[in-house]
């Protein structure tokens, strides 16, 4: 399906769509484009898939390019993204040459014309050196930010102090250092992707009889590239101690992103830690009907990450009326009251996740009111169109 921005008027109202289209107006044939590094996995592919063609719609010509990068290149990029996540690294000279021929080679590859360029986290980032138009470039930094190692913020310093804006998914990721307007926007889902859609019963079963996950027990689901930020280990804990108090079936499903090489390490020792627990279900492929389905049949969705820019996954099943118990880091707070669509969790608390897991199993009545809270929240702030609203609001300043 072609996506329009009038097809979301019965979602969000009749006066946001109008509030869209006027704010678009006075932008009406600029253009804009989007840079990232994988065109599949992650939540930055899932949301330029709907934000490209609906730009389009309301009059902005919009480009979305994915850079191509070497084995070691995407290494590197890993290593970036940890250590901006906190994580301790030298970024060797090898490795920062890597980093900067990669991005010269897409640069000559790339046309970077445009009135307004967004690169996408930290793998295009030097692309800046590159900039031949005067038009704003900004810096869409999708990773959480709240501590990163300092050797390597101040490495990468230089190329952001380049760009016309930062834009980040929430307050906490601020850089007080950082000498560029930063402006926050949250992700956002869209309730007519695949991922999203509304189901029937009949969807649902078929999708879930295709992977041999009976509904015999309550699922426990979490939806998650296999990345140990996810803490996927700290899942197998969980469900190893509700498993003592209750019957439960525990749905792990993490498909493997082009640009994070780690996956398939971290698969391997999440499928050991499993290996010999009943009713666990690993999966790697990529279905996004089979993550619907799941956010939709789970009793309850686990996010229990150590980091977390955002965390689409929360809304997603949020928005499918599934309470989700998740650690209060990043961009999760902003989906999660504690108490009110689900709970929010100290990262590690393994005791009070499993805690939380027995209350909703044991309490369907729980499980309905903290997914109806849960459905509203999403729909008056993290669906789509207040997505592109907040940008156009955004590209208004900067172009003006
Ligand atoms: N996703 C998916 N299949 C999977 C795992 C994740 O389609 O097996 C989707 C997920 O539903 C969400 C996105 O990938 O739309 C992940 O975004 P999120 O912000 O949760 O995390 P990221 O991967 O960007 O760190």
């Amino acid at each position: 399906m072609e996506r329009k921005i009038s097809h979301y008027e019965e979602i969000v109202g009749v006066e946001m769509i109008e509030e869209i289209r006027a704010t678009a107006q006075p932008l009406n044939g600029l253009s804009l484009l989007n840079i990232n590094s994988t065109a599949v996995g992650g939540g930055v592919a899932e949301m330029l898939h709907t934000l490209i063609p609906l730009f389009n719609d309301i009059g902005i010509g919009t480009r979305w390019e994915v850079i191509k990068g070497t084995p070691l290149f995407f290494n590197v990029t890993k290593k970036i993204h940890n250590a901006l996540q906190g994580e301790n690294l030298q970024l060797s000279e090898e490795m920062q040459a890597e980093y900067q021929s990669v991005n010269r080679k897409n640069a000559a590859r790339i046309d970077l014309s445009a009135d307004v360029v967004v690169i996408h986290d930290p793998q295009p980032l030097p692309l800046i050196d590159h900039r031949r138009t005067g038009g704003p470039w900004v810096w869409r930094c999708h990773i959480d930010l709240s501590n990163p190692n300092a050797d390597v913020w101040e490495k990468l310093k230089p190329y952001v102090l380049r760009y016309d804006a930062v834009v980040v998914s929430s307050e906490s990721f601020k850089k007080a250092d950082l000498p560029v307007k930063t402006y926050v926007i949250p992700p956002a889902i869209d309730p007519f992707s695949p991922i999203n859609r509304p189901l029937t019963a009949d969807e649902i079963n078929a999708k879930l009889a295709e992977y041999k996950i009976p509904q015999d027990k309550p699922l426990i689901v979490q939806v998650s590239r296999f990345d140990k930020w996810k803490d996927p280990l700290g899942v197998i804990e969980v469900f190893s101690r509700v498993r003592k108090e209750a019957d439960a079936r525990l749905v792990m499903l993490g498909n493997m992103a082009s640009d994070d090489p780690e996956g398939p390490t971290i698969y391997e020792n999440v499928r050991k830690a499993a290996a010999g627990i009943p009713d666990v279900h690993l999966i790697t492929e990529t279905d996004p009907l089979l993550v619907n389905a799941l956010q939709r049949s789970a009793a309850v969705v686990l996010q229990i990450s150590l980091k977390e820019g955002f965390g689409l996954t929360v809304s997603e099943a949020l928005w499918k009326g599934t309470p989700v118990i998740a650690t209060n880091v990043g961009g999760i707070p902003l989906q999660i009251e504690d108490g009110k669509m689900g709970y929010l969790v100290t990262p590690r608390d393994y005791e009070s996740m499993s805690a939380r897991v027995l209350d909703i199993l044991g309490d369907p009545d729980l499980r309905a009111k903290l997914g109806e809270a849960g459905r509203e929240h999403v729909r008056k702030k993290f669906l789509m169109p207040r997505l592109i609203y907040d940008w156009l609001n955004l590209i208004g300043k900067i172009v003006a």
